[in-house]
């Protein structure tokens, strides 16, 4: 067989925030490979989490990245697991401009070796797609049976798109990277052909470690698994962290608790203080901040909006 990772790939210099998507010659069966570093540890600047929390939410957001680049939107795709245990919120977002953020809420201390479920209990892991001026936005949900985040979306893809998918996450101090397989609807309606050439290519990438994952170049990695098969490497997607809240969203958020309850706030907390889950960033609005968002609400201009 050809070898088409070619020397070439293999030798191009490990860029790491980036997405690469690769295919493979007459095969229905797409991949994609992700390695973030820096959008990483701007999370994990932003806070402190124990270390199977920081587990858990790095896995997430490789994969956040990785469902992202299969849904061709305007818009943004979060991952969220919502539950009642200790650890009760874990949620990545990335948009279609390729920002990426994350945060987990949680209650108490989280032992190093504590399993995915005893850490999150009982509740869900939802995927939501939400396309930019679209009302209703798409939520898929999947339960938190499995015991990895990678096994519960491979759940997802085959319980509600009927799709073959083979996902593999890693985490450290350092990094988050991931590596996604999945089997399309073939066209040459071979189908014992395409599911052999399936079951080979998911056992070839299944003797990934999670040190290569997280240390090797997608150019190295995919040499390394499908150097005897026709792999082609396509388009390369940069990803950043990047957080969207702001000052202005603040105000908007005091102003629908009404001017009464928001100077009630201020007069017995001295000022209205709020902070970013995602970025950390802590806005303050004191009597007079909080008296210049209601006065800008009463503006003749913002009245006559609102009468509409
Ligand atoms: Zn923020």
């Amino acid at each position: 067989m050809i070898d088409t990772v070619t020397t070439e790939t293999e030798s191009t210099e490990f860029q790491t925030d980036n997405l690469q998507r690769f295919i493979f010659d007459g095969i229905p069966v797409r991949g994609e490979w992700i390695h973030l570093s820096k959008s990483w540890q701007e999370v994990l600047n932003r806070r402190q989490y124990p270390q199977a929390i920081q587990n858990i939410l790095g896995e997430m957001m490789a994969a956040a990245g990785l469902l992202a680049a299969t849904v061709k939107i305007k818009g943004r795709l979060v991952l969220q697991i919502k539950s009642d245990g200790p650890v009760n919120l874990m949620m990545v977002e990335c948009t279609s401009e390729n920002t990426v953020r994350a945060f987990a809420q949680w209650e108490g201390d989280i032992a190093d070796d504590i399993s995915l479920e005893a850490m999150t209990g009982k509740g869900a892991l939802a995927i939501t797609i939400d396309v930019e001026g679209s009302k209703q936005p798409y939520q898929g949900l999947v339960g938190l049976n499995d015991d990895s985040i990678a096994s519960m979306l491979e759940t997802y893809f085959k319980q509600s798109e009927q799709l073959e998918t083979r996902i593999w996450l890693a985490a450290n101090e350092q990094s988050v990277a991931g590596l996604f397989l999945q089997q399309l609807p073939g066209e040459n309606n071979n189908e014992e052909a395409n599911e052999e050439d399936w079951i080979r290519l998911s056992q070839l990438a299944a003797t990934i470690t999670n040190e290569e994952l997280l240390t090797l170049g997608a150019g190295t990695l995919l040499h390394r698994l499908y150097h005897e098969e026709h792999c082609r490497l396509l388009s390369l997607t940069d990803f950043n962290f990047a957080c969207s809240c702001s000052r202005e969203r603040v105000a908007d958020t005091i102003n629908l608790l009404g001017e009464a309850d928001a100077l009630d706030l201020v007069e017995t907390q001295g000022e209205i203080e709020v902070a970013c889950e995602f970025c950390n960033e802590h806005y303050h609005f004191d009597k007079v901040d909080v008296a210049q968002v209601f006065s800008a609400n009463s503006t003749p201009e913002l009245d006559s909006k609102t009468l509409h």
